[in-house]
């Protein structure tokens, strides 16, 4: 079963698929991390990303397709996997449909306002880095790490307007592969907004009718 995942920042796109990955069996694949090993690997394709990066360019469409193209050559995904950042272009998609076939694209779908709750009430500890939320996950104390007593910070990207533009940016990017995998009869729309658990719930029992 070959999955592809789609959705927003704050659609707990990475938590719903790492938990599907012990659930199916499937491995996790995201880009993030096939670069991040082959650059730590001395791969050759890894010293052509770490230089494209260092410059601070993306890396091009063709390397990334050739990352996963490899990646998705080895046994353990002989049962399938699931996709996590990558195709983000029409460009890869079509490169991808050359080397597998994708079975659905789960599509997590939430609304703005719910993203900017969960983004923007996100709190770090300055000196351990755990992580909280002023609504969800509140630390007893108010503005203080549960465990270690440390100062909690907002990230700086973590302000409405800095959300906002990664909503917009994610829109323009993904519409057009929404498109090209709804003409193909392939996408799954799943309510993101419930609790990660029922999402992943939702998921794991779509996948059965595959
Ligand atoms: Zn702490």
């Amino acid at each position: 079963m070959n999955l592809i995942f789609l959705g927003p920042p704050g659609a707990g796109k990475g938590t719903v698929a790492s938990k599907l990955k012990d659930i199916l069996g499937l491995p996790h694949i995201s880009t993030g991390d096939l670069f991040r090993a082959a650059i730590k690997n001395e791969t050759d394709l890894g010293k052509k990303v770490k230089l494209i990066i260092e410059k601070g360019e993306l890396v091009p469409d063709q390397l990334t397709v050739e990352l996963v193209k490899e990646r998705l050559s080895k046994d353990d995904t002989a049962k399938g996997y699931i996709l996590d950042g990558f195709p983000r272009t029409i460009t890869q998609a079509e490169a991808l449909e050359t080397f597998t076939k994708i079975d659905s694209v789960i599509n997590l779908e939430i609304e703005k306002e719910k993203v900017i709750k969960r983004l923007s009430g996100r709190r770090l500890c300055k000196e351990c880095g755990e992580g909280y939320h002023i609504e969800y996950m509140p630390p007893k104390k108010t503005n203080t790490c549960d465990k270690c007593g440390g100062e909690l910070y907002t990230r700086k990207d973590d302000n409405i307007e800095s959300i906002s533009n990664r909503l917009e940016i994610y829109t323009k990017e993904t519409q057009p592969l929404i498109n090209f995998y709804t003409e193909k009869n392939l996408i799954k729309n799943f309510d993101s907004s419930l609790a990660a658990d029922k999402v992943v719930e939702n998921v794991a029992n779509f996948t059965k009718s595959l």
